[in-house]
């Protein structure tokens, strides 16, 4: 897979978009919403596992969502 992106340094100022009827944090890259991932996990005492991540359909980012509800989208590069 091509990663060839225009990358803006900015800061970090989350993005947020409709996600059905929720409003969103948006993640600019695969690794800023895995690292996401695990820290919600680890604050919340998630067991590994419990938090996905997903490119959004409406953007270029990506999203965190329960493993459950997306039917396991979980993945890794
Ligand atoms: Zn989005």
């Amino acid at each position: 897979m091509s990663r060839s992106q225009n990358k803006r340094p900015a800061p970090y100022n989350p993005q947020r978009c409709w996600v059905g009827d929720k409003n969103k944090i948006c993640y600019p890259d695969e690794d800023t919403a895995e690292m996401s991932a695990y820290l919600v996990e680890a604050e919340h005492n998630l067991p590994s596992g419990t938090l996905s991540w997903y490119h959004c359909e409406y953007g270029d980012h990506w999203h965190l969502a329960n493993t459950g509800d997306t039917g396991g989208v979980r993945r890794r590069k």
